[in-house]
C-alpha cells in the first residue's frame, strides 16, 4: 500500500565516471533524477573533474576517488558543496558502508571486489556490471548477497537478457543458456592476422562502446570467458549447460533453452541503458529513450559457431569451470596481468591466453576457497606467476 510520496530510493554508483557509470546516471536522469532518487555515493578514479561535476549535479552525499593522490584536487573541486570527500581503498570501503538501497557495481577489474562485497553484506540490492566479483569469488559472493538479504540484479547485457527471460517457476525445465557474442573485430581474421593485432585494432568494438579493458577482452573473447563463469554462478548452471554463439549484429543479447524445445530470447539495440534501467526499476519496466528495433531494416540475424582455436579463452573458461575451486580467480588474475602487458605492448595478443593457461595449470593444486582471503591469495599468486612467466619468456 502506498501512502503519500514514498521516500526516494538511495543509490550509490561505484565507478560512476566509467562507461557503465555514465550510462547509469543518464538512466537516473531519465527516470526523474533528484526528484525520485537520492544519490548516496559516487566513486571514480583519475577523472576527478567529471566525478565532481556528477556529484554536484546529482546532489551526491559523498564522492570518492580510488586514488589517494587525487584527494586534494577532488576536495578543491567540491569545496563549498557540502559533499563529503574521501579517497583510496579506505575511501571505497567507507563508500560501501554508506546507507544505500541500490548499488551499481561498475568499477572495472578486481578493484571492485571488496567494496561490492561489503555493500552486499550490508543488504543493498546489487546491480552487477563488474564481472570479476562472480568470476573470482563465485559462490562466496552469492553467499554474501544471501546473508545481506538484498537482490542480485545482473547488468552485463547477456546476463540481464537471461534474467529477463528466465522463468523462475520453470527452473527445473532449463536445459541451457546461450550467450551471444558479436565475435568482435577479429571474428573472421586468420590466426596469422591475429598474431599481429595491436591495441588500436583490438579496442575498436563493432557494436558496443565500452571501456578500454573490456573492449580488448571482447576482442580476445576473454570477456565472453568471464561471462560464461559469471552465468554459471548467477544462474546455478553446470558448465555443459552454457553455450556461446557468435551473432555479429548484437541484437539478441542472450537466450534460455527449455525442456520443451522452446528458446526465449531478449532482443534490443545494443545500448546498455536497457539493462541498467531494467536492473534499476525491476520488476516494472521503465520508459527509456533507447533506439527501437526496426526489423524490416535489420532484415537478418546471423549466427556462427566460435572457433576455439582462434579464441582459446572460451576453452579456458570451460577448463576453469570443470576444475572449479579458485580457478576462476586464477584465470581472471592471470588474464588481468597479461592484458596490462598487452596494453603496454610487452605481450602479443595471442600470448594473453597462453600465459593465462600456463598459470591456471601451475596453480591447479590450490584448494577451494572457504573465505574471501583465499580468493585474494589465489588472485595474488596468479598475478605473480603470470609476471614470472612473462619475465622468463622475455629472457629465454
Ligand atoms: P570503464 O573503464 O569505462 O570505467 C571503470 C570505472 O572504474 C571508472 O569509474 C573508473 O574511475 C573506475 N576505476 C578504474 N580503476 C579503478 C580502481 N583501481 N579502483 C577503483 N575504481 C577504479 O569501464 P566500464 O566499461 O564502465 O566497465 C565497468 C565494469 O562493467 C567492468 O567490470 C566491465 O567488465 C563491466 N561491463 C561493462 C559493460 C560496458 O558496456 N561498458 C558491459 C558489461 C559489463
Ligand atoms: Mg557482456
Amino acid at each position: 500500500m502506498m501512502t503519500g510520496n514514498p521516500a526516494p530510493r538511495r543509490l550509490s554508483i561505484f565507478g560512476s565516471t566509467g562507461s557503465i557509470g555514465r550510462n547509469t546516471l543518464d538512466v537516473v536522469d531519465h527516470l526523474g533524477g533528484r526528484e525520485n532518487f537520492e544519490i548516496s555515493v559516487l566513486t571514480g578514479n583519475g577523472n576527478v573533474e567529471l566525478l565532481a561535476r556528477q556529484a554536484r549535479s546529482f546532489g551526491a552525499r559523498m564522492a570518492v576517488t580510488a586514488n589517494d593522490r587525487h584527494y586534494q584536487s577532488l576536495k578543491n573541486e567540491l569545496s563549498g558543496s557540502g559533499i563529503t570527500v574521501a579517497a583510496g581503498k579506505s575511501g571505497l570501503m567507507e563508500a560501501a558502508d554508506r546507507e544505500a538501497d541500490w548499488v551499481m557495481a561498475a568499477i572495472v577489474g578486481t578493484a571492485g571486489l571488496a567494496p561490492t562485497l561489503a555493500a552486499a553484506r550490508r543488504g543493498a540490492d546489487i546491480a552487477l556490471a563488474n564481472k570479476e566479483c562472480l568470476v573470482s569469488a563465485g559462490d562466496l559472493f552469492i553467499k554474501s548477497i544471501h546473508e545481506g538479504g538484498g537482490r542480485l540484479l545482473p547488468v552485463d547485457s547477456e546476463h540481464n537478457a537471461i534474467f529477463q527471460v528466465l522463468e523462475e517457476n520453470q527452473r527445473h525445465a532449463i536445459e541451457r543458456v546461450i550467450l551471444t557474442a558479436s565475435g568482435g573485430p577479429f571474428r573472421t581474421a586468420s590466426l596469422e592476422e591475429m598474431a599481429g593485432v595491436t591495441v588500436e585494432t583490438a579496442r575498436a568494438h563493432p557494436n558496443w562502446s565500452m571501456g578500454l579493458k573490456i573492449s580488448i577482452d571482447s576482442a580476445s573473447m576473454f570477456n565472453k570467458a568471464l561471462e560464461m563463469i559469471e552465468a554459471r554462478h548467477l544462474f546455478g548452471l553446470k558448465p555443459e549447460q552454457i553455450e556461446v554463439i557468435f551473432h555479429p549484429q548484437s541484437i539478441i543479447h542472450s537466450m534460455v533453452g527449455y525442456s520443451d524445445g522452446s528458446v526465449l530470447a531478449q532482443l534490443g539495440t545494443p545500448d546498455m541503458r536497457t539493462a541498467i534501467g531494467y536492473a534499476l526499476s525491476f520488476p516494472p519496466r521503465p520508459n527509456l529513450p533507447v533506439e527501437r528495433l526496426d526489423f524490416a531494416r535489420l532484415a537478418r540475424l546471423d549466427f556462427e559457431a566460435p572457433d576455439e582455436r582462434r579464441f582459446p579463452a572460451l576453452r579456458l573458461a570451460r577448463l576453469a569451470m570443470t576444475r572449479g575451486g579458485v580457478q576462476g580467480a586464477v584465470l581472471n588474475g592471470a588474464k588481468e596481468v597479461a592484458l596490462e602487458a598487452f596494453i603496454e605492448r610487452r605481450l602479443s595478443f595471442l600470448a594473453m591466453a597462453d600465459i593465462t593457461e600456463r598459470v591456471m595449470d601451475d596453480l591447479a593444486h590450490l584448494p577451494p576457497a572457504s573465505a574471501m582471503d583465499d580468493v585474494f591469495v589465489a588472485d595474488r599468486l596468479a598475478r605473480q606467476r603470470a609476471a614470472e612467466l612473462m619475465k622468463l619468456d622475455a629472457a629465454g
